[in-house]
């Protein structure tokens, strides 16, 4: 029997989830249907719910139910409880067990599809908001020499710093700033904010990009973002977050069939149709 899944928003028309799971199980032979599953604001809940009656065996979560997952999951594992947001549902006998694949599926993408390892190396996070959250504990998992979050609300980076202080290797292995207080280069660069969302450059400073650094938004899109062009002005490698959703979707289809897909040819195609 065809087992269900879909991913779950508000807007959902635009998500390319379907397409890449289609893909995914096309090249491992999963019998899986997916679709889009759009919720009401107010909805998501019954939503799930609905679904679990149905019979779905498990479903992605977008914009802006992530939170609201984190709170309905019966079971969280760690990374999911750590993030406090859900991005992947496994509905199993009874209990909705909820996941975080958006940072293992970034620390794939910068290590595998972009080939730069993260141990010893320093990382620049823009953003203390949901992305940045999740990122935090797979990254200290490749043991960076350090993780400076960089926040335009202070507190938010410094709440995050706290957050994460029982995961550390060692004190001040995470460390937050405003943007203005953005001293020393880094290895990685990676833009969390959703400034792009608007056109904007977050105010990263120069200097923050060492020669050769990688410069990773995870937004994506058709053009080049204003952050991704200041970056390679400056000499940083850019690359968008195509590569983190296919990857994020590749770590939840691990979760519900078991096998990890391949990512290449999949990314390959989303790229040049994009
Ligand atoms: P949130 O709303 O949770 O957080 C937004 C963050 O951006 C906050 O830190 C906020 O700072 C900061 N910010 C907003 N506007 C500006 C600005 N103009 N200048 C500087 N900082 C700003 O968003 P998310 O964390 O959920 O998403 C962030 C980005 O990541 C989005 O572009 C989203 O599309 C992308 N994303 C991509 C994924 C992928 O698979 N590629 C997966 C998940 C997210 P403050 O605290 O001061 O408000």
């Amino acid at each position: 029997m065809t087992d269900k899944y879909c991913v779950i928003g508000n807007p959902i028309a635009h998500s390319k989830s379907p397409d890449i799971h289609a893909a995914f199980a096309a090249a491992t032979g999963q019998d899986i249907a997916y679709k889009r599953q759009l919720a009401p604001l107010d909805g998501f809940a019954d939503t799930v719910r609905d679904l679990v009656a149905q019979g779905y065996r498990g479903a992605n979560v977008t914009v802006p139910f992530k939170l609201e997952a984190a709170a309905l999951a019966t079971r969280l594992e760690e990374r999911a409880r750590l993030a406090g947001a859900v991005n992947t549902l496994r509905f199993d006998g009874g209990e909705i067990v909820g996941d975080n694949t958006d940072g293992p599926g970034l620390v794939a993408d910068i290590v595998r599809n972009a080939g730069v390892p993260l141990a010893g190396k320093r990382i620049l996070l823009l953003g203390a908001g949901g992305a940045a959250r999740g990122v935090i504990l797979p990254f200290l998992r490749e043991k960076p020499e350090a993780i400076v979050i960089a926040n335009r609300t202070r507190a938010t980076a410094d709440a995050l710093v706290a957050h994460f202080a029982d995961h550390v290797a060692y004190p001040g292995q995470i460390a937050a700033c405003g943007f203005t207080d953005i001293r020393g280069s880094f290895d990685v660069v990676v833009n969390a904010t959703s400034a792009s969302l608007s056109a904007d450059l977050p105010p990263v400073p120069a200097s923050a990009f060492r020669q050769g650094a990688l410069a990773l938004d995870m937004m994506y899109g058709k053009k080049p973002t204003p952050f991704m062009a200041f970056a390679a002005k400056h000499g940083a490698t850019v690359r968008d977050g195509l590569g983190m959703l296919v990857e994020q979707a590749a770590e939840a289809f691990a979760i519900w069939r078991g096998v990890r897909p391949d990512t290449a040819s999949v990314l390959a195609r989303m790229r040049a149709a994009s």
